[in-house]
């Protein structure tokens, strides 16, 4: 039972399979001057229209990344940087990725950045309100991801684009969780910047990438060559590039069946766990959510404990967030979300994804309440 699809997903057999003629025999570098260098280069570009034509952007206004992290770099400390004289004001949310979360404290304690970080309500939702309120005189950027990570909440982003664009500040999505499951269409967001990492829908791991809408200025995070346009020096990974198109374009194709299917998978899920387990509540929006993500709160387990015993028992999940699994720190989001008061609770989050079936559902709701009752002893 596979049940961490938000920490990393299964490569899909499509995605697979344009990525192999990439990979094996004589591959040329895009940058050269020869047939084989040719055909990477048609490769790359055919791969970035098809991701920009599944997000609604131009093919231009694609770069290619290592992921989700570097895109999130990327974009936040490019356009601080390139943007220095419209202010240092920046505002974010108290449930972001540490990607974004990181990356903009770091800049804070550098001195090149003013953060306002806006809190969240019970089930993660930023305020659109509240967001109002933060604007200054001197906000440059605001970033909000469209879907937790940890529980699955969807934000109010076009709400928020909106605004943003009214005001003219800049505004930024971590889509990672989002894309490939849900719409994403930059317009309708109104994002300015958008990041995708290929591995959160059934691409390989390791490739991602920016959205970086015509006229927004960024400055490129790795220097050297003019791959990229100059947005991203270094070799390009045609490979991961393809495979994560054919992977967004897969998705893309029958996402209203698959969104349909996973989410009423985890209504089962939802409503056997709640039923079966006393003690124990559902983390997260219950319906502006992800439709295979599902968290939970287990009241007097230890989030070790649970996680070893259901592995033992075939059925692997996370305790909210693979980034700070290992760490004993409690996850900011629950804590921002107000539900960790000290007590001693175990988070668990059960992320749904293509190849999730029916019958490994039915086995979670068999082994999982069993075993949170051995662990209460
Ligand atoms: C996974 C994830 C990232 C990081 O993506 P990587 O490709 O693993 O670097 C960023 N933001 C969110 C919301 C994520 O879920």
């Amino acid at each position: 039972m596979y049940l961490d699809n938000a920490a990393t997903t299964r490569l899909s057999r499509r995605a697979l399979a344009a990525m192999l003629p990439l990979m094996e025999g004589e591959q040329g570098n895009p940058s050269s001057l020869h047939s084989y260098a040719r055909e990477a280069r048609k490769a790359l570009e055919r791969a970035r229209g098809q991701v920009a034509q599944c997000i609604g952007a131009d093919e231009g206004e694609i770069v290619f990344t290592s992921g989700g992290s570097e895109g999130n770099n990327y974009l936040l400390r490019g356009a601080i940087e390139a943007n220095r004289d419209r202010g240092s004001h920046v505002i974010t949310s108290a449930v972001e990725h540490p990607s974004v979360l990181n990356t903009l404290r770091a800049l804070e304690k550098q001195g090149r950045i003013q953060l306002t970080v806006l809190p969240v309500d019970g089930y993660g939702r930023v305020s659109v309100v509240d967001l109002f309120a933060a604007l200054r005189p001197d906000t440059v950027l605001v970033s909000v991801m469209l879907a937790n990570n940890e529980v699955g909440t969807l934000q109010p982003i076009s709400s928020i684009g909106n605004l943003c664009r009214e005001r003219g500040v800049l505004f930024h999505v971590d889509a990672v969780q989002g894309a490939g499951h849900l719409p994403v269409d930059v317009q309708a967001l109104r994002a300015d910047m958008l990041t995708l990492s290929a591995h959160k829908f059934h691409g390989p791991r390791g490739v991602g990438a920016a959205y970086v809408r015509k006229g927004t200025q960024v400055v490129p995070l790795i220097t050297g060559g003019e791959q990229e346009k100059r947005r991203r020096a270094g070799t390009e990974n045609v490979a991961g590039a393809v495979g994560m198109a054919e992977a967004l374009m897969e998705q893309t194709e029958d996402m209203e069946q698959e969104k349909e299917r996973l989410q009423s998978l985890s209504e089962q899920l939802i409503g056997g766990i709640l039923s079966t387990v006393p003690d124990c509540q559902l983390t997260g929006h219950r319906m502006e959510r992800l439709p295979g993500v599902v968290s939970f709160l287990f009241e007097g387990v230890s989030p070790d404990e649970l996680l070893a015993l259901l592995d033992m028992q075939g059925m692997a999940a996370s305790a909210g967030s693979a980034c700070t699994a290992g760490s004993n720190e409690p996850s900011h989001v629950l804590q921002a979300m107000g539900l960790l008061n000290g007590r001693r609770c175990a988070p668990l989050r059960l992320s749904l994804g293509r190849y999730t079936k029916a019958e490994e559902i039915d086995r979670v709701l068999d082994v999982l309440p069993k075993t949170v009752a051995r662990l209460r002893g």
